[in-house]
């Protein structure tokens, strides 16, 4: 048995996590210690005070709700004021609390959790299942995120997986990853699209592909739109349909709720193979002390109109994505599936109608992240081996006084990449420039990500500042002072006043039940559907 120590790509799922190491040349997924290919992205602590991770503590998540984890790939690196986690808290089965970097963290047994240690956790019982199949140590590792995740959120994850023990040699985009399990050392010559319909997201890209260099055109996608939009609308018809036969109300029992999310689940995926089923969920309620039964015929047919509107989103998406950089459809050559959502057959059949090709077979939806990071892993100290030239997914830019957004950085611009501009004065009479730094595609910044605060003295005004993106689409700002460039540090602590004004009144408008002022961002429906998943995700 060999020593040398071996590098793995992990994708980080919402849901599952899986690793993959190259062995002979050839990427293969690591089988976890129970034998299965997927490790659960759930971490709990038992009643006992244990704590559990991957399927273990997914296994008692329905009995110990407070205290099971998931979903973290949702939250990490989030900021604990912004929109989206004041609109989820209480979605969440367990609680939602303020880090100390103004961060969102969690309540896990009295205790408070960061994110990055709730991943960690995770990664680590990766890093040791990888480490006893493999039968050497795994010391390093390429992880991958979301193209839409922001410099935070990304930073995170390093985070998680420096915690984990691993030397993070690299966070990579989940599209560019697929697409080097499908072209890697190939000697191909095509424009691929990237259609990823996950459990809770979906995305889409395009790359160019030549040779082995891997070149990002555009992306975009919808960060609220998944497999449990499908299943929620299964739910709501069962729903429905059990009100119409028995004049029960089913969605007020928590755990009538729970077994129908699973059975809803269920019967989606057996819909992808046979075309029809039944949703049979004996003793579901109890009426005059004699038990209910639920028992609801759903067939292949029925499922699509529930579900149609949602896959034509992902089109309309996809065109977005193509018209903003004038590329045509007729020019992409493949379309390669990733995410458990994309195996449903009306997925397949539109992908078909609408790009006049079916999709690529032969590419694992659920693998092909895994496999693409262990081959980035495998090939990062081989000079030349491979070229990413990646995308930022979402301009990146400060606030202005009146709560505008002014773009430094555009969307889609090829990273690495550095931006310089000249630093405006300070507010009033203050001895600091403060430039609030946001990222997001609205002209608000209350619709976008607050990434952080550069602070500088305010005789640094006029002086030059470069916003710097590295491969891995991280954040580094530089101003040039008296003294030399200077790197700044983004000061996270503190909401922006702009900012907590904003969601402030936002609030309010809300509470007034008034509609509110700013545009919706390319989520369209964004909280009427993350209600749904996160509660049940
Ligand atoms: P992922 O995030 O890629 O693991 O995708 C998980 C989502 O894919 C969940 O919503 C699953 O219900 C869904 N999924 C998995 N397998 C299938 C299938 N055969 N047909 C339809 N949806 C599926």
């Amino acid at each position: 048995m060999s020593e040398k120590p071996r590098i793995v790509g992990i994708d980080l799922g919402t849901t599952n996590t899986l690793v993959a190491s190259v062995r002979n040349r050839i990427p293969k997924v690591v089988p976890t210690d129970r034998g299965n290919l997927v490790l659960p992205s759930v971490v709990a602590l038992s009643e006992k005070g244990d704590l559990l991770i991957g399927k273990m503590a997914k296994d008692q998540m329905v009995v110990n709700p407070k205290n099971t984890i998931y979903g973290a790939k949702r939250l990490i690196g989030r900021q604990y004021a912004s929109r989206v986690v004041q609109e989820l808290k209480e979605y969440f089965t367990y609680e939602l609390l303020e880090g100390p970097k103004g961060d969102v963290a969690v309540n896990l047994g009295g205790s408070t959790y960061s994110l990055e240690r709730i991943s960690g956790l995770v990664l680590g019982h990766a890093k040791r299942i990888s480490e006893q199949f493999l039968g050497v140590p795994c010391p390093e590792a390429v992880i991958s995120v979301p193209a839409y995740y922001n410099d935070l959120q990304r930073a995170a994850v390093k985070e998680a997986g420096r915690q984990a023990g691993f030397e993070v040699k690299r966070i990579v985009n989940e599209p560019t990853a697929a697409a080097l399990a499908y072209g890697f050392n190939r000697g191909l010559d095509q424009n691929v699209l990237v259609y990823d319909l996950g459990g809770g997201t979906f995305d889409v890209s395009v790359l160019q592909i030549t040779g082995n260099v891997f070149e990002v055109l555009a992306t975009g996608g919808d960060t609220f739109l998944g497999g449990v939009d499908f299943d929620n609308r299964i739910i709501d018809y069962v729903l429905e349909t059990f009100q119409q036969q028995t004049r029960v109300d089913l969605s007020q029992s928590p755990i009538a709720m729970q077994r129908i999310k699973n059975a809803a689940e269920a019967a989606k995926i057996d819909l992808t193979l046979i075309p029809n089923v039944v949703i049979e969920l004996p003793y579901i309620e109890e009426r005059k002390g004699k038990p209910l039964d639920l028992r609801i015929p759903l067939s292949r047919e029925q499922l699509n109109a529930l579900t149609r509107d949602l896959v034509d989103r992902t089109f309309d998406l996809c065109d977005r994505v193509l018209t903003d950089k004038g590329i045509s459809k007729s020019s992409i050559d493949e379309i390669i599936l990733v995410g458990g959502q994309s195996r449903m057959p009306l997925v397949q059949q539109e992908i078909t109608r609408h790009f006049g090709k079916p999709p690529r077979k032969g590419v694992h939806p659920d693998e092909s992240v895994a496999l693409g990071a262990a081959l980035l892993a495998e090939s990062l100290g081989n000079i030349d081996a491979v070229t990413l030239l990646d995308a930022l997914s979402m301009p990146i830019g400060f606030a202005m006084a009146n709560g505008k957004f002014r773009k430094i950085i555009d969307k889609n611009s090829v990273i690495p990449l550095t931006t310089s501009f000249r630093l405006p004065g300070p507010k009033e009479d203050s001895p600091i420039i403060e430039l609030d730094i946001f990222q997001g595609d609205s002209e608000f910044i209350v619709d976008n990500e607050y990434l952080g605060t550069v602070k500088v003295p305010a005789s640094a005004a006029g002086r030059r500042i470069d916003f710097r993106l590295n491969e891995e689409c991280l954040l580094e700002v530089v101003v040039e002072l008296p003294t030399g460039p200077r790197h700044v540090a983004l000061a996270t602590r503190d909401t922006p006043d702009t900012l907590k004004r904003l969601l402030a009144e936002e609030k309010a408008a809300r509470a007034r039940s008034q509609p509110v002022a700013s545009p919706v961002q390319t989520d369209s429906g964004l909280f009427r559907s993350i209600r749904r998943i996160l509660g049940r995700d």
